[in-house]
């Protein structure tokens, strides 16, 4: 099958015809950033346009959450112009085909399963620890969205009541304590202020500070993949992002966990897709969906 798969993300709409995980024709436009409804009904039609008669089916993987084909977000401002935007709607206008929405880690956590032993691996999340942090839910060998699309924003569980305020509104959830902004939170009030990146190599040349800061990001993430573990019986997470492929973050993440009890302890390996694991892991999804006739 010849799937038309887009990744809309918040700086760039990538594009391209992905056939059993090959990706051919791959274009890359900027994500509308003016008259954002009206541009971005534009530029889908010209994507739809520049592949007509070469796909068999439309996924998107996109930013923010898919509800019954529209986008929105757990904060809409973080979207912009884009909040509540009819994203099905304006696939639809160009193409007869059968289309197809999740969201970019929704889409992610395909990918990763993708390449696991899913006789073995029933229950399977990915989380991404990056500017933010996100998660994928595979359940008895199926991606979860849920009725509202929103399965996966494991980032707003509570890490701390006592903690940051969270863009999303809430105190203390996991995104505010250990995704990368929540690093550059602290990092920038250094003498001198560090990026994330260079708060990283200082954790690595053995600076106190840096350690505690990468270590509490660390142990946030370990015991929420405990909750998963406990929460939804997983048995393998992959991690992923700028933060949880750092070097020295992983070791981490599994030195917190081996701490707990048997039963909140999981496998966790390192993510294998790069950048276009959004359009590898939609085109897999739907693939799957309309094998099944779910779509
Ligand atoms: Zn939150």
């Amino acid at each position: 099958m010849r799937c038309l798969a887009l990744d809309i993300g918040g700086t760039k709409i990538a594009s391209a015809i992905v056939t059993n995980s090959n990706i051919k024709n791959r274009r890359q436009v900027a994500t509308p950033t003016t008259n954002v409804a009206v541009e971005m009904h534009n530029t889908i039609a010209e994507i739809m346009a520049y592949y007509a008669g070469q796909f068999d089916a439309v996924v998107v993987a996109s930013t923010g959450i898919i509800n019954n084909g529209i986008l929105t977000a757990l904060n809409p401002k973080n979207l912009g112009g884009l909040a509540d935007f009819p994203l099905k709607n304006s696939i639809a206008q160009h193409t007869d085909k059968p289309i197809g929405l999740l969201n970019d880690v929704q889409a992610a956590v395909c990918a990763e399963y993708k390449e696991q032993d899913q006789n073995k691996i029933k229950n399977f999340v990915f989380i991404t620890v990056s500017t933010g942090v996100g998660g994928g839910i595979i359940l008895d060998g199926e991606l979860s969205t849920g009725p509202n699309g929103v399965v996966g924003h494991i980032g707003h569980t509570l890490a701390d009541p006592n903690g940051p305020i969270c863009g999303c509104g809430r105190r203390g959830c996991v995104e505010a304590i250990a995704a990368g902004r929540a690093i550059e939170a602290v990092s920038s009030q250094w003498t001198p202020p560090c990026s994330p990146k260079e708060a990283f190599e200082l954790f690595r040349k053995g600076d106190e500070k840096a350690i505690a800061l990468i270590r509490r990001s660390a142990s946030a993430i370990a015991n929420l993949i405990a909750d998963m573990a406990i929460g939804l019986d997983i048995q393998k997470v992959s991690l992923g992002g700028s933060v949880g492929l750092a070097e020295g973050y992983l070791p981490l993440v599994k030195e917190y966990l081996s701490t707990m009890p048997t039963f909140y302890q999981c496998e966790v390996e390192s993510a294998v897709h790069g950048g276009d694991a959004g359009l590898i892991g939609a085109a897999y999804w739907i693939e799957k969906q309309l094998t099944k006739n779910l779509l």
